[in-house]
């Protein structure tokens, strides 16, 4: 297979059992470049024969794996990590091209995917159980984890190669066997990363790669043989995915879609704030699942906040994510540019005014991309319909609240609990918003509360279902089930008592 960034269209192919083969499919994705449109490849649509050759892949590889010792079991993920440093830039490059965020937010992207693979070369103490002698005279009790399997993961557009990262080194280090199904828009990421797990030589069927869309979905939460699921993407699939696979008793950690707010106190450092937030809500063109999507000001923070955002969102570069300088690439699909074009209108007719308005953006030489130039909504109200709901889009809208208490009884409201972040220079306030505030992932001072790779990514309510979440070591405890073992070795021990 090439390995280069392609400009041909080319139409993937699955990779199961150590070899890349053609998917049984009769329907395609085309996967196009947001920033040309330049048609890069077709997603096959693979079928439930696809998937169940990959289940079985999987399950043949998994007792040969589980008993290979952890410790050589990570060899391979030092390999792996050598070799996406190696490529890093390139990996970037088909990062940006196909998803349409810059050079620059592509390679860190790149940056936290090898996080998590370094953090899942630490599992041979990650895994380990505990013991405790005696627990009756001369009666042992012991825990220990063990692998569960055959375990897949089904993962969103925003972040082709990251996402898939949160699942794959945990789950293999832990020495369960791995299914992966990228979406259909950005297959090309992981297409080149299977390329590169080829290199270090993992035995085959370890980890399989199956592309397709909902039928691949279903066929993967209904197979008897797959053990638990991870699932990335909006809130209705996630509901989806997690009830279809707790029908079959299946184990699921499955992260929802978000509507992150930000308060901002009139005491904040505003020229931080301002900067910050700016760069939450508009970077990789606000299609981050911990973008700042509101911004509630708190008295007189309302007039300062808003002058600068508007100032700041004015001057972000918008444009071709490789050309040097471009700070906002466009969005996904030129469908998702009319949703978030129709989400801003709906946000107008129900009394925001656009301090500015990114609808109707054409960008010179790429007339035919998916752009929009920043939005900024001030005055929506906080009962509005916009206030709660998704945008995924490069658009910040303003509520005003006279309290604290008002600022947070709204975000109380909300139905998502990914993220919520205060700026603020008061430690007693900081203290509150932490202990009160209704989401999983806090950020004081910080516009994207991005949990490093070695703590996990806490979403709440809708942002979330399961209870172990992934990365860090909620991923060990996920992707292992524990055993306890009662022992007793001697009778002379027992009878001494
Ligand atoms: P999506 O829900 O459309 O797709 C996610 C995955 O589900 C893809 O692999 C897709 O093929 C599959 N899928 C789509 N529709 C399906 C259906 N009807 N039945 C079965 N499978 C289906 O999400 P997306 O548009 O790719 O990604 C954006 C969403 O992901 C946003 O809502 C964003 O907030 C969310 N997201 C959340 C997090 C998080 O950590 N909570 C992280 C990244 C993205």
């Amino acid at each position: 297979m090439g390995s280069a960034v392609t400009t041909q269209v080319l139409e993937l192919e699955n990779y199961v059992d150590g070899a890349w083969r053609r998917a049984n499919a009769s329907e395609f994705a085309e996967v196009t470049n947001p920033a040309t449109a330049e048609l890069l490849g077709r997603t096959p649509l693979s079928s439930p024969a696809d998937v169940d050759a990959a289940v079985r892949a999987a399950a043949a590889a998994f007792p040969a794996w589980r008993r290979t010792p952890p410790g050589e079991r990570i060899q391979y993920l030092f390999r792996l990590k050598n070799l996406l440093e190696e490529n890093i830039d390139e990996l970037a490059r088909i990062i940006t091209t196909e998803n349409g965020k810059t050079f620059a937010e592509a390679k860190a992207e790149m940056r936290r995917s090898i996080e998590n693979v370094e953090v899942a070369c630490g599992i041979p103490m990650l895994m380990q159980g505990y013991n405790l002698e005696d627990v009756t005279a001369g009666v042992d009790e012991m825990q220990i984890r063990q692998p569960l399997g055959v375990v897949a993961a089904i993962v969103p557009f925003n972040f082709p190669a990251m996402v898939p990262y949160w699942f794959l080194p945990y789950a293999i280090a832990c020495g369960n066997t791995f299914i992966l199904k990228p979406s259909e828009r950005v297959p090309l990421s992981m297409r080149r990363a299977f390329e590169l797990l080829e290199k270090t030589g993992l035995p085959r069927g370890v980890v399989n790669l199956v592309n397709g869309g909902r039928e691949v979905v279903n066929a993967l939460c209904d197979h008897p043989q797959v053990r638990a699921i991870s699932f990335v993407g909006s809130t209705p699939v996630a509901k989806h995915v997690y009830t279809r696979s707790a029908a079959g008793g299946k184990r699921m950690q499955c992260q929802g879609g978000a509507k992150n707010h930000v308060i901002v106190l009139p005491d904040a450092d505003m020229e931080l704030a301002t900067q910050i937030i700016s760069d939450s809500a508009f970077g990789c063109a606000g299609q981050r699942c911990l973008a700042v999507s509101v911004a509630v000001t708190v008295g007189d923070a309302q007039k300062s906040f808003r002058d600068s955002i508007a100032h700041a969102a004015s001057k972000i570069h918008v444009g071709n994510g490789l050309e040097p300088g471009v700070q906002m690439g466009p969005v996904i699909t030129k469908e998702s540019k009319q949703r978030i074009e129709g989400l801003i209108n709906a946000g107008v007719a129900e009394g925001a005014k656009p301090l500015l308005d990114g609808r109707n953006t054409k960008i010179p030489k790429y007339e035919a991309g998916n752009f929009l130039t920043p939005t900024v909504l001030d005055g929506l109200p906080s009962t509005s319909q916009l206030a709660h709901t998704e945008i995924f889009g490069p658009v910040l809208s303003l509520i005003h609240a006279d309290s604290v208490d008002e600022a947070m009884e709204f975000l109380r409201r909300s139905p998502y609990g990914n993220q919520a972040s205060l700026f603020t220079t008061s430690g007693s306030a900081a203290r509150k918003f932490r202990y009160e505030a209704p989401a999983g992932n806090i950020g004081i001072n910080i516009g994207v509360a991005a949990p490093m790779a070695y703590f996990p990514f806490s979403g709440w309510k809708e942002s979330f279902f399961g209870i172990l979440h992934g990365q860090g070591r909620d991923a060990v405890e996920f992707f292992t089930e524990s055993k306890i073992v009662i022992e007793r070795w001697s009778r002379q021990e027992t009878r001494k008592f």
